[in-house]
C-alpha cells in the first residue's frame, strides 16, 4: 500500500468501516502551535510529530501492522508560552475533552486502539489522563508517546553540554526541523540558554526528576529556548529523525501484540 492510502481521513467512511478491524490502530499525531525562538517555525512540535507519525506508519503498515494516520491534533497545552505572541494554545481541560470526543468517535468503528504521537513535552501528563479516560469510557485500548527517542516530546536527545536541559528549540530539535523543513528555519539561531542551577540540582528538574515545579518559559529569560540550538545541523537532525521514525515504529509494533494479561 501506498503512505496516502493509510490516512484514515482519505477514505469515504463506508470504505473505512469495511477496511478496519478490531487489529487497526488508530495513531493520532499531537503536537502544539507555540513560541520556539526566532529560530524556528510556531508549528514545530505539529509539524515533527506528524511527520514522524507519518513515516512510522508507513512502515508499520509495511511490516504488516494495522496503522492508521489520523489528522494531526496541532494545538496542544502550551500554557507555559502563553506570554510569546503567535502561541496558539488550548486549557488543558479543554485539550483533555477535544482528545476524549476524538476517541470516543474512534469507538464507533471497528477499531479499538489509539496510539498519541506526541511532539510537545507540555502535553504529556495530560495524554497520561486522556489514555485513562478512553479506555474507561470506550474500552479502547490507549498509548501515548514521544515523537524522539526516549525524550518527554520537546528536546529530543539533547547534547552533553546542555546538561539534559535541552527542552525546547535546543540542539537536537532545531537540528530536526533543519532535517524536515529546512525552508522554515531562520539564522542566526539564538545563543545558549540553559538553566544550569537546576540542572545542578538532585532531586528538582524537568525529565527525569522527581520533585516538578510549575513553570513558564519566560521564567528561564527573554529567548524563549530553553537548551543550546548552536551548531544545530541538518546531518544531527536527519539521525534523531531516523532514530525517532525507528522508536515509533517499533511502540507500534509492540502495541500490535500488547495483552493486559
Ligand atoms: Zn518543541
Amino acid at each position: 500500500m501506498t503512505a496516502a492510502s493509510r490516512r484514515w481521513a482519505d477514505l469515504p467512511g463506508p470504505a473505512l468501516n469495511e477496511t478496519l478491524t478490531d487489529r487497526s490502530i488508530a495513531v493520532v499525531p499531537i503536537g502544539a502551535i507555540e513560541h520556539h525562538g526566532p529560530h524556528l517555525p510556531l508549528s514545530t512540535d505539529a509539524l515533527v510529530a506528524e511527520t514522524v507519525a507519518s513515516a512510522a506508519v508507513e512502515r508499520a503498515a509495511a511490516a504488516g501492522v494495522d496503522a492508521w494516520l489520523l489528522p494531526t491534533v496541532s494545538y496542544g497545552k502550551s500554557d507555559e508560552h502563553h506570554w510569546a505572541p503567535g502561541t496558539l494554545w488550548l486549557e488543558g481541560t479543554t485539550l483533555l475533552d477535544q482528545l476524549v470526543e476524538i476517541g470516543r468517535s474512534i469507538a464507533m468503528t471497528p477499531a479499538r486502539t489509539v496510539a498519541f504521537v506526541n511532539g510537545h513535552g507540555g502535553n504529556v501528563m495530560l495524554l497520561g489522563w486522556a489514555n485513562r479516560e478512553l479506555h474507561r469510557r470506550f474500552g479502547l485500548r490507549s498509548f501515548s508517546m514521544p515523537a524522539s527517542i526516549g525524550g518527554a516530546g520537546d528536546g529530543h536527545d539533547g547534547r552533553p553540554d546542555e546538561l539534559g536541559q535541552g527542552i525546547h528549540a535546543g540542539f537536537a530539535e532545531t537540528s530536526v526541523v533543519m532535517h524536515i523543513a529546512p525552508h522554515l528555519v531562520r539564522e542566526p539561531f539564538p545563543p545558549r540558554n540553559v538553566p544550569e542551577r537546576i540542572a545542578g540540582m538532585r532531586h528538582i528538574g524537568f525529565n527525569g526528576k522527581p520533585v516538578m515545579f510549575g513553570w513558564t518559559s519566560d521564567d528561564f529569560g527573554p529567548s524563549g529556548v530553553i537548551g543550546d540550538p548552536t551548531g544545530a545541523n541538518a546531518e544531527a537532525g536527519s539521525a534523531l529523525f531516523a532514530g525517532a521514525v525507528r522508536f515509533v515504529t517499533e511502540a507500534l509494533t509492540e502495541i500490535d501484540g500488547f495483552e493486559f494479561a
